[in-house]
C-alpha cells in the first residue's frame, strides 16, 4: 500500500515520499508524517538472515514508496558502504549486562551519519523524480553532529549547496573543527553568537520567509532541510532498531517476540521517534527510555504532560542533547491526538506564544510505553568512569546520558528485560570530557593530545575521522548574529 506524507499543522494535501524529501518542512510549518505507519513487509525470522542493507531496503521500501527498487538500492549501496569501518555497519557490543547499538562507525563517527549518508542521495533522486530544476540548498541548524555529517554528505554533490548554522561556543572542540575543515566548493559554516534553539529558531523562520522563497526561486534556487525534521532522515533511522533486534535473535539474547527495551539519548526526538515507529512497525520493542542532559524538558514531559521550554538554556558535556525546543516530539502528539492537525497545530501555538503546553488526560494516558529519565553532569561523568571500571568499555558522554537513564529505570521499575543502549558517538568525539572522567582533572587542554591519551585508556585505535583532522587546515570563518543568519545565506549565494 503507498504512503503519503501530510503536515502535522492540519494541511491535508497528500505529498509523495520524495516530495516530503525534497520540501523538509511542509507548507503550513509542520512536521510531514506518513499517513499510516506500513508494517514490517516481511517476517522476523526472514530478518535475521539479512545484512544491514537489505535491512535497509526492506523496512525504506514499506515507507518510501514511490522510489522505485533499483533507486532505492542503488541510494542503500552509496550510503552504506566502506564509509563505515565495520562491515556490520551499526555492530552491537556486550558492555556489563547492557546491549549497546554502536551507531559511530560512520565517516564522522556520530550517529547522524546513519541517515545523512543517504539522505543526499535520496534528495537528489527525488529531486530527478519531480523534475525540480533548481539548485537545493540545503540550510542546516545543528548542535554538534549534524552539521559535519550533512557537510560530509553534501559535499560536491551536484545540485545542492549546504549551509550549516552552529552555536560557536556550545560545541566540543573536535566537533568545531571537523566542520571548519570541511572541503567541498558547495559547503559553508557559520557560527553563531547563540545557542542551538537559536540557530533552530533562525533556520524555521528562514523557511516560513515567503518572500524570501519567491526570490530564491527567481534566482534558481529552492531550500532544504537535512535537519532531523525532514522525513528522509527519520525512516533511515528505523533500520538500526529493526537490525538490531533481529541480530540480538541471532545473538541468542531474545527469542522471536520477546521485548527488547530501547534507551535512547536524546535532543530533538528524532532518534526516540524512529524507535516508536519501528514499534508500530511491529518490531517487539517493550519500554522507550528517553534519556535526558540537565536540558531535561522531555524527562518533565513525560513525567507531568507539560512541555515548558521557559527555563535557563544549560552546556553541557553532551552538547547535541542541549536543546530545549525537540522538533520532532511533534510528530509524536500529532500521533497522541489522533491525527489531529488542527489540535497539534494549537499545541504547537502555544509553544510559541507562552513557550509551553500541556497535553489532554487521554494523551498522557496513550505515553505509557515511554519513560523519562535525565543524567546530571556529575552522574554522566560517574557513569563514563563506573562502565569502564567495570567493563574496561569507554563510553562517549552523550552514550553514558543513556547508560545512566537505563541505571535509573531498572533501579526504579524493577524491570530487567534485556535492554539496548543507543551509543551515539565515538568517545574520542569528546575526549576532553571522557579522559577527564576516567582519569581525573587534566592539565592538558590540547584535544588532541587528550585523543592519544584515550587511545590508552580505551586500547581502541583513534579513528581515521579524527586523524584527519588533526593537522587540516580551517577553511570556514565565518561568525554571525542570530539576526544576520538571512544575510549570511544572501551572501553565499550571493544574491
Ligand atoms: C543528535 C545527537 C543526539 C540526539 O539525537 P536526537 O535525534 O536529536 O534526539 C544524541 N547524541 C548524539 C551524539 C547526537 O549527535
Amino acid at each position: 500500500m503507498n504512503v503519503t506524507y501530510t503536515s502535522t499543522r492540519g494541511s491535508q494535501t497528500p505529498h509523495t515520499a520524495s516530495a516530503a524529501i525534497l520540501k523538509g518542512l511542509a507548507e503550513d510549518g509542520g512536521l510531514f508524517v506518513p499517513d499510516h505507519i506500513p508494517a514490517l513487509p516481511v517476517s522476523l525470522e526472514a530478518l535475521t538472515k539479512m545484512t544491514y542493507q537489505e535491512t535497509a531496503y526492506a523496512v525504506m521500501h514499506a515507507f518510501l514508496t514511490d522510489y522505485t527498487e533499483e533507486e532505492l538500492k542503488e541510494c542503500i549501496d552509496r550510503a552504506y558502504d566502506d564509509k563505515f569501518d565495520v562491515p556490520e555497519i551499526a555492530p552491537i557490543v556486550r558492555v556489563g549486562n547492557r546491549y549497546h547499538l554502536e551507531l559511530f562507525h560512520g565517516a564522522t563517527i556520530a550517529f547522524k551519519d546513519m541517515a545523512l549518508s543517504i539522505l543526499p542521495h535520496l534528495m537528489v533522486k527525488a529531486a530527478a523524480k519531480n523534475h525540480m530544476e533548481k539548485e537545493i540548498v540545503i540550510l542546516t541548524a545543528t548542535s554538534g553532529d549534524t552539521g559535519k555529517a550533512a557537510l560530509a554528505g553534501f559535499a560536491d554533490v551536484p545540485g545542492t549547496k549546504i549551509i550549516v548554522f552552529y552555536p560557536k561556543a556550545g560545541v566540543s572542540a573536535i566537533q568545531e573543527k571537523q566542520m571548519l575543515t570541511q572541503k567541498g566548493d558547495n559547503t559553508h559554516v557559520v557560527g553563531i553568537h547563540g545557542n542551538f534553539d537559536d540557530a533552530q529558531t533562525g533556520v524555521k523562520q528562514i523557511f516560513g520567509d515567503k518572500a524570501l522563497e519567491k526570490e530564491m526561486a527567481d534566482k534558481g534556487f529552492v531550500f532544504s532541510s537535512a535537519n532531523s525534521i525532514n522525513i528522509g532522515r527519520l525512516v533511515p533511522q528505523v533500520v538500526y532498531y529493526v537490525y538490531a533486534y533481529a541480530r540480538l535473535t541471532v545473538q541468542g539474547v531474545l527469542k522471536a517476540g520477546d521485548p527488547l527495551n530501547v534507551v535512547v539519548p536524546t535532543g530533538n526526538f528524532g532518534n526516540i521517534l524512529a524507535a516508536f515507529y519501528a514499534k508500530e512497525m511491529g518490531i517487539p520493542i517493550g519500554k522507550l527510555i528517553c534519556a535526558s542532559n540537565e536540558n531535561k524538558v522531555l524527562f518533565d514531559f513525560f513525567g507531568n504532560g507539560c512541555y515548558d521550554r521557559n527555563r535557563p538554556f544549560v552546556l553541557t558535556s553532551s552538547p547535541s542533547m542541549d536543546i530545549l525546543i525537540s522538533s520532532n516530539l511533534e510528530r509524536l502528539i500529532y500521533w497522541l491526538t489522533g491525527a489531529n492537525g488542527a489540535q497539534t497545530n494549537a499545541f504547537m501555538e502555544e509553544l510559541k506564544k507562552t513557550g509551553r503546553y500541556e497535553i489532554t488526560d487521554t494523551m498522557v494516558e496513550k505515553l505509557k510505553d515511554f519513560a523519562g529519565f535525565f543524567a546530571s553532569e556529575t552522574q554522566t561523568e560517574a557513569q563514563i568512569a563506573k562502565v569502564y571500571r567495570e567493563t574496561g568499555y569507554v563510553m562517549d558522554t552523550h552514550t553514558a546520558v543513556a547508560s545512566s537513564a537505563a541505571d535509573q529505570y531498572e533501579a526504579v521499575s524493577g524491570d530487567h528485560r534485556p535492554v539496548l543502549v543507543v551509543s551515539t558517538a565515538s568517545p574520542y568525539k569528546f575526549a576532553g570530557n571522557v579522559v577527564r572522567a576516567i582519569a581525573g582533572p587534566q592539565t592538558e587542554t590540547d584535544d588532541f593530545v587528550l585523543v592519544d591519551q584515550l587511545e590508552k585508556l580505551s586500547g581502541t585505535p583513534v579513528p581515521q575521522a579524527v586523524e584527519d583532522i588533526r593537522k587540516a587546515p580551517i577553511l570556514h570563518h565565518t561568525v554571525c548574529d542570530k539576526e544576520q543568519m538571512v544575510q549570511a545565506v544572501r551572501d553565499f549565494l550571493k544574491i
